[in-house]
């Protein structure tokens, strides 16, 4: 590990933040924040308890009125100083999402600048959170509608972007007078923690963001989630642990944002400009080390072109340097954990037992870490298990097709919907793909759809609600109507 994260660790906080303070868990548990890149553990973090969750909604909900009632140019006003000292610690924040996550530098770096432009954005939001009024039909009264925070909102993020995934959330929610308890991914809390510093720097004030890293999670969150002074939950992460919070939030009628998994299609028409596609493939499959859900996962290509796609693509992949995420000069980090190494290689071994051609990649390198090589498969078979279920890795499979209305209901065969890639030099002919693909989000000749002023989200297993746009700002609102003798 280099010595700058050495020293950056030094100086990151370690401790729960409730109420503005640091403080350790109630019952002295800690989790271990390991270094993907050698294995080994880096530092421990506190790990909340059942009792600590009910501390921090104690100090979200005394903080609340006052945030609520802050003029909106205030909340803006902190919210962009956010997005201004995020890009001035960018390269701090992005060593320690290295150093945690394993993602390499580049891709830290670009989840920095992704992660801040949400405080950026909803800065620009939070002074136009709109309501309407009209004159009610009759002609007797007018129908005033207004915007009212929700309130105390609990916030639960995955790993694979700990900034982004966290600011997704935070920004908006702060935008619309809201006052949160955020729960970390355990593998990643420290990102979280900084980010909290962070806040509290800028002016946030104490107990508006609270932090609650919490290895129990299901327990934690359970006693959040029933805490009467909650009114919503916004989670991001897999589809199972989201229904599972989805039936919690049934228990006392929770607003419920919900950013669960993917499995998305990216397909290639026999007009494709080839070289695009393949540099959007690159992007589509291998952001974050392929462990996005908006990552591309089945590849559909069409017969003519897929051996020129399929052998570009490879060479590609190929070019990818693999090394510990925080060495300058890596393309790809390793995986977050050893669990997720095991499940990447059964994928493949599967895929390639049933038939699969290996044009790349394929096998776990010998290392330390968590590595997995670039990987390219051609010629996959409908029923191998990676086309059914997220590989959230730097695999990518292809499977060949000749009819374009089969290969739409092949990418439609998933239970997710989250995002769908297309690639084609007939404009005309991708707006009617796109119409047809059964997801909420589609890049048309992109392989990149993520952007704070673009409503996010996924149909089906893929979600509930949208992130980012002007939706996302009112996931933290209610709407209050009143009836008013004019
Ligand atoms: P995960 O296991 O669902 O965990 C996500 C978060 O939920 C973590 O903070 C985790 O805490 C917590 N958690 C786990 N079990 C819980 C339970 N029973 N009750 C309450 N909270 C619980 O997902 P992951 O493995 O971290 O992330 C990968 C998944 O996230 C993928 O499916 C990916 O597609 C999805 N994802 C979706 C989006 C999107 O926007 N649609 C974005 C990124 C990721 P612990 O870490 O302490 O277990
Ligand atoms: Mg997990």
């Amino acid at each position: 590990m280099p010595i700058e994260i050495d020293a950056l660790l030094a100086t990151v906080p370690t401790q729960l933040f409730i109420g503005g303070e640091w403080r350790h868990s109630s019952d002295g548990a800690t989790i271990d924040v390991v270094d993907p890149s050698t294995a080994k553990t880096m530092v421990a973090v506190a790990s909340g308890t059942r009792e600590d969750a009910v501390a921090a909604v104690s100090a979200a909900e005394s903080a609340l009125e006052t945030w609520r009632c802050a003029a909106p140019r205030t909340r803006s006003t902190i919210l962009r100083k956010a997005f201004d000292l995020m890009i001035e610690r960018r390269e701090d924040l992005a060593l320690l999402i290295s150093a945690e996550n394993g993602k390499a530098l580049a891709d830290a770096r670009a989840e920095v600048s992704y992660a801040a432009e949400f405080f950026r954005w909803f800065s620009e939001e939070a002074v136009r959170l709109h309501g309407s009024l009209q004159t009610a039909p009759g002609g007797d009264y007018k129908i005033v509608v207004q915007r009212e925070p929700i309130g105390v909102a609990v916030l639960v993020t995955p790993w694979n972007y700990p900034a982004a995934m966290a600011t997704r959330k935070i920004a908006p929610a702060l935008a619309a007078g809201c006052t949160v308890v955020l729960k970390p991914a355990s593998d990643t809390p420290l990102t979280a923690l900084a980010l909290a510093a962070l806040l509290r720097e800028v002016g946030v004030p104490d107990g508006v963001v609270n932090v609650l890293p919490a290895h129990r999670s299901g327990s934690v969150v359970g006693a959040l989630l029933a805490e009467p002074a909650v009114r919503k939950v916004s989670f991001t992460g897999s589809t199972e642990v989201g229904v599972k919070l989805l039936h919690a939030a049934a228990d006392r009628v929770l607003s419920s944002s919900m950013e669960l998994g993917g499995n998305a299609p990216f397909l290639v028409l026999e007009d494709a400009d080839i070289d695009q596609a393949i540099a959007g493939a690159m992007v589509a499959k291998m952001r974050n080390g392929g462990e996005a859900c908006t990552a591309a996962n089945r590849f559909y290509v069409h017969e003519s072109v897929a051996a020129e796609f399929g052998r570009g693509f490879a060479t590609a992949m190929q070019a990818l340097r693999l090394g510990p995420g925080y060495d300058e000069g890596i393309d790809v980090g390793p995986l977050v954990n050893l669990a997720a190494q095991d499940k990447v290689q059964e994928l493949v071994d599967d895929a390639v037992h049933r038939g699969a051609d290996v044009l790349t990649g394929g096998a776990i390198p010998d290392a330390e870490g968590f590595y997995y090589p670039p990987t390219v498969l051609d010629n996959v078979d409908a029923g191998a298990e990676m086309m059914n279920e997220e590989i959230f890795g730097p695999v990518a499979p292809i499977v060949r097709f000749t009819d374009l209305d089969e290969a739409i209901a092949a990418a439609n065969r998933t239970d997710y919907g989250l995002v769908s890639y297309v690639y084609t030099d007939d404009l005309a002919c991708g707006l009617r793909v796109a119409d047809a693909l059964e997801s909420g989000m589609v890049g048309l000749n992109r392989g990149i759809v993520s952007d704070p002023s673009a409503p996010f989200g996924g149909v089906k297993l893929s979600g509930l609600g949208r992130e980012g746009g002007h939706e996302g700002m009112l996931e933290y609102t209610e709407t209050k109507y009143i009836a008013t003798s004019w």
